[in-house]
């Protein structure tokens, strides 16, 4: 079989006109392309007596849960705003144009536990960066950030300031 990464396809202009965007939807939908992205998306996270993984909305639920999997540890969703029905800490952050907000349930992490963050895709980095704030508002530990596939002419491992390391398992 051919390297999983092959199976990521470019669409162009979205969500927007002028966007490449990297369509990882080929590679969830291939069993044994899917099984080799994970493999290589959790080796450098084993061993490290995790306690949990925290998925980021939405490619970030379908990665995050597999890992948690991988790892024999629990998972724990950051969603957009108003989708966990308990009681949240919520952050605003910056887009392009305009604002979101990132929110997590406010007894999902034990103070202290320690975790590893999971997105599909790293490009300017500021969706990983309001989790790993919502992580440690409960007293988290971050072990690191995982991404499946970076960005890397976005530059933002460049600006990547945090102590957290950043680890990516393929970068365009
Ligand atoms: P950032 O906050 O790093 O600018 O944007 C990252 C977020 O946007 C991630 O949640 C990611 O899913 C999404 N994203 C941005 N560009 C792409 C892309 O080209 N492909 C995919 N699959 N997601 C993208």
């Amino acid at each position: 079989m051919s390297h999983w990464s092959s199976l990521i396809r470019d669409v162009d202009d979205f969500p927007k006109p002028g966007i490449l965007f990297k369509d990882i939807t080929p590679v969830l939908a291939n069993g044994p392309a899917f099984a080799q992205a994970m493999a290589e998306l959790a080796a450098p996270w084993r061993g490290l007596g995790l306690d949990a993984v925290i998925g980021i909305e939405s490619r970030g639920f379908i990665l995050g849960a597999a890992l948690a999997h991988e790892l024999q540890v629990g998972f724990v969703p950051v969603r957009k705003p108003g989708k966990l029905p308990a009681r949240t800490l919520s952050l605003d952050y910056a887009l392009e144009y305009g604002r979101d907000r990132l929110e997590i349930h406010a007894d999902a992490l034990a103070p202290g536990a320690r975790v590893v963050v999971v997105d599909d895709v790293l490009a300017t980095g500021g969706t990983l960066r309001t989790a790993l704030a919502l992580a440690r508002q409960q007293g988290a530990e971050v072990a690191g950030v995982a991404v499946l596939v970076e960005l890397a002419f976005l530059g933002a491992r460049a600006g990547w300031d945090d102590p957290a390391p950043l680890v990516a398992t393929l970068a365009f």
